[in-house]
């Protein structure tokens, strides 16, 4: 029977190995993580986990799989161990203790690490990808000293709220001047803005971070504009890098990723897959190769790959391109996806009603995704809406209708 081998043991790795055995795959699977770490979930290292108390029961409570679960899946597991490099010829993955294993089919699923911060001050300077990393940002939030956060995306803001709620004095700097845009479109994003200045965070945002000076405890950071920050501790979240230097000289197609076909198949090597953060695909209804950094899409690429594994995939990956950030109060989704040149449809007022839903039309006013902001039952609609497609109009005026949304099953 064929072994499969699957480097990288996070989300899109672990669901990968759960899928084939559930699909009945009864071949040999080979595990490998460079963390020494049983897998755990990424989301929770920028909310609730990073505000818990961190006692063992919450860190076991983050664990993508139980030790039983883990264990009943049979895997010959090599936690600890990275991969090095990649033979596609002789179809063996190299790893860094010096050992090889050979494969039938290789699944890549080595996810994204965080853009290294180019400021390196002794001490203080903090980034967030890893379970021991949101631990180390905890225990200095916990001092409620100063905080500069630097980068205003997803897990900056949430970084942000929970330094606020840890009652440190927060500063969040951004070159760009409302930074969620590209994500959620410039009406939320700007509220976003509003609702971090109302939540007692300082933006300082279309300047940027020129340096970082001292150390821990007592930092300088230095704005473009030529004014400096004073702060204990930095947090550097300015995006991520997919993680792949160990498939130099293999012969795949590297650029931002791993290069995919539309069945998530690496260009360059038969019988190799790649999945989640490290993947980039063809996205039909963008007409251009995506690399997603979102759980949802990990999640369903690994199901999409097991299944391709045992029964062979007849259609290309579909992406249900679903992403959630928690910041404060604030539930926001997203679905689909919005083009620069489309137009977007609001319903509801955040003031008034608590609550919106922006939808998104691309160039021909057919939509092509949506932001909620603590809106479930909308959200839910407008992906099923989306899925039978439609203009972003048409959509709007159903959300508006109440009977619409009484009748959804
Ligand atoms: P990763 O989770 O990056 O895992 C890759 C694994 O491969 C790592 O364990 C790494 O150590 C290992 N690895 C790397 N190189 C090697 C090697 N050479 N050999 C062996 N192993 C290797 N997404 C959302 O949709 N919503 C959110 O709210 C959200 N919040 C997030 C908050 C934080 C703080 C972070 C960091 C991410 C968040 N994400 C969120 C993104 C989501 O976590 C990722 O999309 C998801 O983890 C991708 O899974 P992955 O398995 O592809 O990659």
């Amino acid at each position: 029977s064929r072994h499969v081998v699957v480097v990288g043991a996070s989300l899109a790795g672990t669901r990968t190995v759960q899928n084939l055995r559930s699909l009945g795959f009864a071949g040999t699977i080979t595990l490998i993580g460079a963390e020494d770490e049983l897998p755990y979930d990424r989301p929770p290292l920028s909310k609730d986990l990073l505000r818990s108390d961190w006692s063992t029961d919450a860190v076991e409570a983050n664990r993508l799989l139980s030790r039983d679960e883990l264990e009943a899946l049979d895997l010959d597991l090599r936690l600890g161990v990275a991969a090095t490099a990649l033979d596609t010829d002789a179809r063996r993955v190299s790893l860094a203790d010096g050992t090889a294993v050979a494969y039938d089919v290789l699944v890549i699923a080595t996810g994204a690490a965080a853009r290294p911060s180019p400021w390196r001050p002794a001490s203080g300077v903090l980034q967030l990808r890893t379970l021991a990393e949101s631990r180390a940002i905890a225990e200095r939030l916990a001092l409620g000293e100063p905080v500069v956060v630097v980068g205003g995306g997803f897990i900056g803001t949430e970084i942000a709220a929970a330094a606020v709620d840890f009652g440190c004095e927060v500063t969040v700097v951004d070159p760009v001047a409302e930074p969620m845009t590209r994500i959620v479109g410039p009406h939320i994003a700007s509220s976003l803005v509003d609702l971090h200045e109302q939540r007692g965070a300082t933006t300082r945002f279309g300047v940027g971070v020129t340096d970082i000076r001292g150390e821990a405890g007592a930092l300088t950071v230095v704005l473009s504009d030529g004014s400096e920050l004073a702060a204990s501790t930095a947090v550097v979240g300015i995006g991520s890098i997919p993680s792949t230097e160990w498939l130099a000289g293999s012969g795949l197609t590297l650029e931002n990723g791993v290069g995919t076909d539309a069945y998530l198949r690496a260009r360059g090597a038969s019988d190799v897959y790649a999945i989640g953060d490290v993947a980039r695909w063809p996205h039909p209804e963008r007409g251009m190769d995506v690399r997603a950094e979102h759980w949802t899409n990990a999640s369903d690429q690994a199901r999409y790959v097991a299944a391709a594994i045992t029964h062979s995939a007849s259609a290309p990956f579909e992406s249900s391109e679903y992403v959630w950030s928690d910041q404060y109060d604030w539930k926001i989704h997203t679905v689909g996806f919005r083009t620069p040149d489309g137009e977007s449809i609001v319903v509801g007022d955040l003031d008034a009603d608590g609550r919106v839903a922006v939808i998104h039309a691309d160039g021909d006013g057919n939509a092509c995704g949506a932001v909620t902001v603590n809106w479930i039952r909308a959200l839910n609609q407008i992906r099923r809406l989306l899925a039978s497609g439609g203009t972003a109009q048409s959509i709007a005026d159903q959300l508006q209708a109440p009977a619409a949304v009484v009748a959804a099953p």
